[in-house]
């Protein structure tokens, strides 16, 4: 099949459609769903582009020779792996990376199991080769993907088999000749309105019989029976693109996963009750680094968005002479410039890993997906700051064309556009900076790697020190060394000596 366009996704949707809940009700239909379908139609969109793009987005299948998402590729040059991240940026500056779950993310994950299969294959021969067949099967059908790593938050202070109820987290329940059962739940599944789901832990797990049966790695297709997603409320209110112009066309949707006594399949599976495979896989395979590499390029894309936002509102309401202003610009850019340069910099000094994948370098992408849950709610502070009462007093699309039109022409005027050119600027502020939408992308930005917390822990504990320490240490050093040639100058008497 190869490369799908948007049509082929909707009919997809449409002919295996998932045990989706919103709001109390089963979804029969997801494409026509009042609140999710405008999510739909722009992820729909994403495949139009690629084929709208082909050279950009698409490659040669190493199996059939058709054109595939560029996404899939697993690069053994650094050319090759530019070619990913300038597809990814393509895609996320369509959705102004405000779908952050754009189908590469998920994407270069499966790749970077394909590529590292030989390290899921330790355990069993069988689940590296399932790696590589998934991966194929994806890429060919280019198919897209929810994941959930999360155990539900109900007690964190202790583990997964020591909370109330050992299938609270998804565990495994029982096991067959032709595979295994799930129960239990997992939190949190960005992009329910997808094909199919990969599972992984990410939390780490303990090397012992107890958390045994919570280590497990398999992909199945979101149609499977038992396999219940229960959405959060839709943040898209629903009516249309003036009003709501980021809710209505990019709620991607986020939903808790319920294992009903889910039937996985040995052929699906990737990892098994091997907890220290587990705890290593992320990060031996590369999954982790490719995946950053697609945050990477959603954070330019995001960054991007806030800077033409904010010049415009600026420009707009005559505000730059104001020195604030020009510091906040100035925030925005650097903002910009940073998560330019380590893409930049992740890419240029790329290596292969193990198995040969060129990979971006790790340290740049580890800074970058350190500081953006920082940076993004910083942006978003600034829009507020700079649209102040303006973000929360713009008329709607029925205002402005009712019996209030003439007053609103008038009043709704600024320094430099008309009403009609600001009432949708500003409602676009409002809605990255305001609404529930915006809130979500906030919550986004500082969660969906993981708890920043914990991620500045990881650094804290695996990046070398050592070598800065040295170099303050021989300072030290040399300034005492300093101190004692000054006091045998001056005085004739050396101070006490390091010991
Ligand atoms: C909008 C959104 C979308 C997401 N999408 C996905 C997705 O698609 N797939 C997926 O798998 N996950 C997804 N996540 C989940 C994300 O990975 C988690 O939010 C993140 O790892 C933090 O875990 P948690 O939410 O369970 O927080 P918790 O672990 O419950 O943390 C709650 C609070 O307790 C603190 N805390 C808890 N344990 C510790 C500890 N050991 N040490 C120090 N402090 C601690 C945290 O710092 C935090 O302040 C998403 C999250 C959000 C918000």
């Amino acid at each position: 099949m190869g490369a799908r366009h948007g049509k082929d996704v909707i009919q997809r949707l449409r002919d295996q459609p998932s045990e989706l809940w919103h709001r109390g009700r089963r979804v029969a239909d997801v494409t026509r769903e009042p609140g999710l379908a405008g999510g739909v139609a722009s992820l729909a969109e994403l495949y139009d582009v690629q084929w709208a793009e082909p050279d950009l987005m698409l490659f040669d299948s190493p199996s059939t020779g058709d054109k595939v998402g560029r996404s899939f590729m697993i690069p053994r040059t650094q050319a090759e792996l530019m070619s990913v991240g300038g597809a990814m940026l393509r895609w996320s500056r369509h959705t102004f990376g405000m779908m952050g779950r754009s189908p590469d993310y998920i994407n270069r994950a499966i790749s970077a199991y394909a590529g590292g299969a030989d390290f899921l294959g330790q355990a069993d021969r069988r689940f590296g080769e399932n790696a590589r067949r998934y991966h194929e099967h994806i890429r060919e059908n280019d198919l897209c993907l929810t994941h959930t790593l999360i155990n539900p938050q109900a007690n964190r202070s202790v583990g997964p088999a020591r909370q109330a109820d050992p299938f609270l987290a998804a565990r495994v329940k029982e096991e067959t000749d032709a595979g295994f059962v799930i129960k239990g739940a997992r939190m949190l599944a960005t992009l329910p309105i997808s094909d199919e789901i990969m599972v992984f832990p990410s939390t780490l797990l303990k090397a012992t019989e107890e958390d045994a049966p919570y280590a497990f790695g398999f992909a199945l297709p979101n149609a499977t029976p038992g396999l219940k997603f229960l959405a959060r409320e839709t943040l898209d209110y629903e009516r249309n693109h003036y009003d709501h112009p980021l809710g209505s066309r990019f709620e991607e949707l986020d939903a808790v996963v319920i294992f009903d006594d889910v039937f996985v399949p040995w052929e699906r599976v990737f990892l098994y009750r091997d907890v220290t495979l587990a705890n290593q896989a992320y990060a031996a395979t590369g999954a982790v680094v490719h995946m950053s590499h697609q945050v990477v390029c959603k954070n330019i894309a995001k960054t991007e968005f806030i800077l033409g936002l904010v010049s415009l509102m600026i420009d707009a309401i005559g505000i730059e002479s104001f020195q604030h202003i020009h510091e906040k610009t100035a925030e925005i850019w650097v903002a910009l410039e940073t998560m330019k340069a380590f893409k930049r910099a992740a890419e240029v000094d790329a290596a292969p890993n193990a198995f040969g994948v060129m990979t971006p370098a790790w340290d740049p992408l580890d800074a970058a997906r350190n500081l953006y849950p920082r940076t993004y709610p910083r942006l978003v502070e600034i829009v507020q700051q700079v649209g102040a009462s303006g973000l929360v007093s713009m008329p709607t699309l029925a205002d402005v064309n009712g019996p209030m039109g003439d007053a609103i022409q008038k009043y709704y005027q600024a320094a430099r556009v008309d009403a009609l050119e600001r009432i949708p600027l500003f409602r676009l502020a409002w809605d990255t900076a305001v609404s529930a939408f915006g809130s979500r992308q906030v919550l986004y930005e500082r969660f969906f790697f993981g708890d920043p917390v914990r991620m500045a822990g990881a650094v804290f504990q695996s990046h070398d020190r050592k070598p800065y320490m040295e170099m303050v240490r021989e300072f030290l050093l040399r300034s005492l060394q300093d101190t004692n040639d000054d006091l045998t100058r001056f005085e004739g008497e050396p101070a006490a000596a390091a010991t």
